[in-house]
């Protein structure tokens, strides 16, 4: 059941953004197609999605967030906006409702719900807002239909079960709500699953009870699953309890570099038997083991230290607080990792398990982003990079949705033959 309070914010918002007028229009040609490149074109004529987007957290900044401005990644660190999908003819993607792991208590659980209902309440707010640039998708066949008009596909994800609580029932709510793809779990085990990353080590050895129902309600709906977070052990369960092919959005091989968020080799064999995809991640310290320096560290630690709860700060004191983040910056460069250790990762397991298994979900706006390729306008180095290793534009097609979408209609599929039973 959902919370009365939680309902009631949700329709009110919902009524606000059906009566919000859209934007003024944004001029998409102008930012389109100024690169004579080949690979540009090639780019440009693939549907390109990317499967873990997390923008929307953005889109609650108490500072507020406009999708329809051009961020600079360097100052404000955003990474994802519709100027810079268009320079980097990213078409859409799945826009994640992501919860932070907290105590599996009831009062954490509505609090959870409450923060993931909004979520998805801010996502199909923007697309409402927005409706000359952005389209909610709710299947496979739309994500065609709202590129053809010139608009941007926002597929709904959820990672992260948690704010679901042990309420099975809230997997049709988020459907009904326009989730497509569900992750039970994240940093820490949960209700439903095994994460990959728990100090305690693992809590079910796998997925739990509650997680196989949420695996079975999930099919029986339509929706993809996603193993990005869990255990190796609780991916394995997923693609063998799983009706339908499942996705790891955002994730790693560990052929390259052993990770606990990469995959080895047999598991990624295996989700690859089964037709499932992973979608390679961007996230530098899942690439290469990445060091930063003492000094960059105790500069940023002195650097919060001294401005406090930065999401509190009025635009002039955020500003100052800016220019002090940049200079340490500029004084003590991060280290990341390179587009070209990215593109082994990726090179890897294309090699591995084949273009029709692999995609691409960086991370954005969630740690994702290497040198060479810091946000989505520069997502065409892929296409060049794959193009200049002889993969070809159907392979192309593929990596860029044809994958993911292959998924979501086999999900449908299930979902129309269950219901007709
Ligand atoms: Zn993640």
């Amino acid at each position: 059941m959902i919370n009365r309070h939680a309902l009631s914010r949700l329709a009110l918002i919902v009524a606000l953004t059906a009566a919000s007028s859209a934007c003024a229009s944004m001029d998409q040609a102008a930012s389109q197609g100024s690169d004579g490149a080949a690979y540009m074109a090639a780019h440009r004529s693939a549907l390109t999605l990317d499967t873990h987007l997390d923008t929307p957290a953005n889109l609650v900044s108490p500072r507020g967030f406009d999708i329809t401005k051009r961020y600079d990644t360097d100052r404000e660190g955003y990474q994802v906006d519709l100027p810079r999908m268009n320079e980097g003819g990213l078409d859409g993607g799945f826009w994640a409702i992501y919860t932070a792991q907290g105590p599996l208590t009831p009062e954490a659980y509505a609090r959870a719900r409450d923060t993931a209902l909004l979520r998805s309440a801010a996502i199909r707010e923007m697309a409402a807002r927005h409706a000359d640039a952005f389209a909610l998708a709710l299947r496979a066949d739309d994500a065609a239909r709202i590129d053809a008009d010139g608009r941007k596909v926002v597929f709904q994800s959820i990672e992260n079960s948690y704010p679901l609580g042990e309420d099975i029932s809230m997997v049709e709510t988020f459907y009904k709500l326009g989730v497509r793809m569900i992750g039970p779990v994240h940093n820490g085990n949960n209700q439903f699953a095994d994460s990959t990353n728990d100090s305690s080590g693992p809590r079910w050895n796998g997925l739990s009870p509650l997680g196989a129902q949420l695996v079975k309600e999930a099919n029986r709906l339509g929706m993809v699953l996603d193993g990005s977070h869990a255990s190796d052990v609780a991916i394995a369960q997923l693609i063998d309890m799983s009706a339908t092919p499942i996705i790891l959005s955002h994730h790693g091989a560990d052929g390259p570099y052993q990770h606990p968020r990469n995959a080895p080799d047999e598991l990624l064999k295996k989700l690859a038997a089964k037709g499932g995809v992973i979608q390679m991640n961007a996230l530098g310290s899942f690439i290469k083991p990445l060091q930063q320096s003492p000094e960059r560290v105790a500069a940023l630690s002195a650097l919060r230290d001294r401005w406090g709860a930065i999401d509190d700060l009025p635009a002039d004191k955020y500003d100052a607080y800016l220019d002090e983040r940049l200079a340490i910056d500029a004084r003590y460069p991060e280290a990341r990792a390179e587009f070209s250790d990215y593109m082994d990762q990726f090179l890897y397991t294309l090699k591995l398990i084949g273009p029709e298994h692999v995609g691409v979900g960086a991370d954005w706006d969630g740690g994702g982003g290497v040198n060479g390729m810091r946000d989505v306008s520069q997502l065409p180095r892929i296409t060049e990079r794959l193009l200049a290793e002889g993969y070809s534009e159907a392979d192309l097609k593929n990596i860029w949705g044809g994958n993911v979408l292959r998924l979501l209609r086999a999900a449908e599929t299930h979902a129309a033959a269950v219901a007709s039973r």
